[in-house]
């Protein structure tokens, strides 16, 4: 069988890196080019017959990059937080033109998912909830794309605090009071690895979706 022939955009960062790692080690898949800043995206992704492009780079080329890879006809596998609802529906609409798929995760960890569709579940009973994430000291937004996607989610305007420091990677603890008691629900990324498992799967499974796909839940 054919490999899936993948390009990492941000290849040189924490997550690229992790990534490219995780590629090598299928059978399934080619990693044909390794790409970051200062690369002309477009022009790998043509010349190396790309069919998908994981992006893990900043929060400010997010749009503009998956916006490369749709144009360019490959499917785009979008790690990287900071799109809005608003660059949600333009590349909604880019793919729906150029007939490629597109996935959006702001979390790839399963464990991270559960915690999110138990926070949707727990807010039902226990509606006072506030959400604290920490993240090591170098994220460069906040507040995190799964505590905004977890918000969003609870269906509720949740109060989120954000915590930067060394030492930590991601974590997340939604809290709910009620009286006399309360709960935490809490996820924990010791290490980037724990992100892979979720990419791999969204690499093999991108060509089944139809469009723009927001959640790596979509795909479980
Ligand atoms: P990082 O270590 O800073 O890596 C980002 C890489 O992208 C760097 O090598 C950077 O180069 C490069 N880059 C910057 N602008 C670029 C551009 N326009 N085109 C190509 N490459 C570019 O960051 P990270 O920790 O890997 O995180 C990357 C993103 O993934 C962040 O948005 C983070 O929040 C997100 N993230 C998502 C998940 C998830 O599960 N979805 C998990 C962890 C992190 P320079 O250093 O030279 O600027």
């Amino acid at each position: 069988m054919a490999k899936i022939r993948v390009i990492v955009n941000g290849a040189k960062g924490k997550m690229g890196i992790e990534t490219v790692k995780a590629i090598m080690a299928e059978d399934d898949m080619e990693l044909v080019a390794s790409t970051d800043v200062g690369d002309d995206l477009s022009e790998k992704i043509i010349n190396n017959k790309a069919e998908v492009v994981v992006d893990f780079t900043v929060p400010q080329a997010a749009l503009g990059n998956a916006k490369k890879i749709i144009s360019a006809e490959a499917s785009a596998v979008i790690g990287t937080t900071g799109l809005s609802n608003e660059n949600l529906k333009e590349l909604g609409s880019l793919c729906a033109k150029h007939k490629v798929n597109c996935l959006v995760a702001p979390n790839f960890a399963v464990g991270a998912v559960l915690m999110m569709k138990f926070a949707a579940e727990a807010v039902k009973y226990l509606p006072h909830a506030e959400i604290i994430e920490f993240h090591h000291e170098k994220k460069l937004d906040k507040p995190s794309g799964t505590a905004i996607k977890t918000a969003h989610l609870m269906e509720k305007d949740v109060p989120i605090h954000s915590v930067r420091l060394p030492g930590l990677v991601a974590h997340q603890e939604v809290i709910f009071g009620g009286v006399g008691q309360t709960l935490t629900i809490r996820h924990d990324s010791i290490n980037r690895e724990s992100f892979m498992p979720g990419v791999i799967l969204a690499i093999r499974k991108i060509k089944t979706l139809k469009g723009l796909v927001y959640g790596l839940e979509k795909i479980l």
